[in-house]
């Protein structure tokens, strides 16, 4: 990383080399975020039934066509290989990867960090960031920080849209404060289609009365729809288990008994059903209590509000990485940094 190759008379640093773990909803438009950028290159992209792996850099419109007309990023000739361990097969091959993003669904509710668990397991060394949602799945994670650290592996965890940009914005916004009351996160999402983002609507499902990740998980497409036919396409949910508290409660910001998440999501219309928002109350040094609050843009999507933060994240933590800092970092404790 870092090392410069000369191109002409110019100096250019070389492009971080990314992988997308997961090519659903969220690893298409992960590869589409990155495709425009000069500081990073997809280079590697895997799903369940297969990988594609290039050194110069993958084509995001020919990986998400093989994807969506076959079914795997492993149909793309000549980068792709099918197989039904692609996380493995990917590791074994010790392709020369900075970071990748973890896009994977977290069903059950140890998948992911059994994936970082593979990681360490592999030998290989770099930067994990994911975007995973439930406090108990952090949790895991935070019991293997000193194996990360010690594996030499630096880890981004919670680094979506929220937890992500929303709790990162609950930590910037309580600097007014002297002491903060409550963080409350409201967000609204609205999809086409829920199968374009299978993962994101079991676990949401898995949020409300009656479920659990177990019971979301092993629903099949038909009950999910008919649910969704019950609500109109509609879920709405309350108290939800999200890590967004744990994260702000490590950094020393208020207790995760004073964080509540909730939204509502649309599974028939891309249109926000609501404005995503993150209200940040508090009493400042001179007795005031008061109440920030950052709303997301109506335009964006989740897509990009994920996305975009979680390669912020990445690009950080191949700073920790290049200064020798391994370990476990949320996105309440680290700026991201900006991806050209
Ligand atoms: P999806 O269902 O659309 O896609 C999942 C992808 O993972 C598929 O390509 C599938 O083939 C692949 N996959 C599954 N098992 C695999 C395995 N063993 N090896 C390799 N690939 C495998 O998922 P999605 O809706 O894009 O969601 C991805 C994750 O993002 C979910 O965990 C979701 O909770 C999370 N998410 C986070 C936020 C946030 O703000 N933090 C927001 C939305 C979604």
């Amino acid at each position: 990383m870092n090392a410069e190759q000369v191109t002409g008379s110019t100096y250019l640093p070389k492009a971080m080399r990314i992988g997308v773990l997961g090519f659903g909803g969220l690893g298409q438009a992960a590869a589409r975020v990155l495709a425009p950028k000069r500081e990073m290159i997809l280079v590697a992209a895997a799903d369940k039934q297969g990988y594609a792996y290039a050194a110069e850099g993958l084509n995001a419109q020919q990986c998400i066509a093989n994807y969506q007309s076959h079914g795997s990023v492993g149909y793309l000739e000549p980068f792709g290989t099918l197989t039904h361990r692609s996380i493995e097969d990917l590791l074994e091959k010790s392709h020369p990867v900075d970071g990748y993003f973890l896009a994977l669904p977290n069903l059950p509710n140890n998948f992911i960090p059994s994936v970082a668990r593979q990681f360490i397991k592999s030998g290989w060394r770099g930067v994990l960031v994911d975007a995973i949602k439930r406090t108990s799945a952090v949790e895991q994670l935070l019991e293997m920080k000193e194996e990360l650290q010690a594996a030499g592996i630096t880890y981004m965890t919670g680094c979506g849209a929220t937890p992500g940009l929303l709790t990162a914005a609950a930590a910037l916004a309580a600097q007014s404060y002297a002491e903060i009351h409550q963080v409350e996160i409201t967000f609204g999402v609205g999809i086409a289609n829920w199968e374009a983002y299978r993962a994101t609507i079991r676990e949401d499902i898995a949020h409300m009365q009656g479920f659990t990740v177990e019971s979301a998980r092993t629903m099949t497409d038909e009950e999910v729809e008919a649910l969704l036919d019950k609500t109109n396409g509609v879920l709405k949910l309350e108290n939800m288990e999200h890590a967004d508290d744990v994260m702000l409660e490590l950094a020393g910001i208020v207790g995760r008994d004073r964080v509540t998440v909730g939204g509502i999501v649309d599974t028939r219309n891309p249109k926000k059903p609501i404005s995503t928002n993150v209200k940040i109350t508090g009493r400042t040094f001179e007795g005031k209590i008061s109440t920030h609050t950052f709303t997301l843009g109506d335009e964006t999507s989740m897509a990009a509000n994920v996305c975009g933060p979680a390669f912020g994240y990445l690009k950080a933590g191949i700073g920790l990485y290049q200064r020798g800092i391994y370990g476990l970092f949320t996105a309440a404790e680290i700026m991201p940094q900006f991806v050209k």
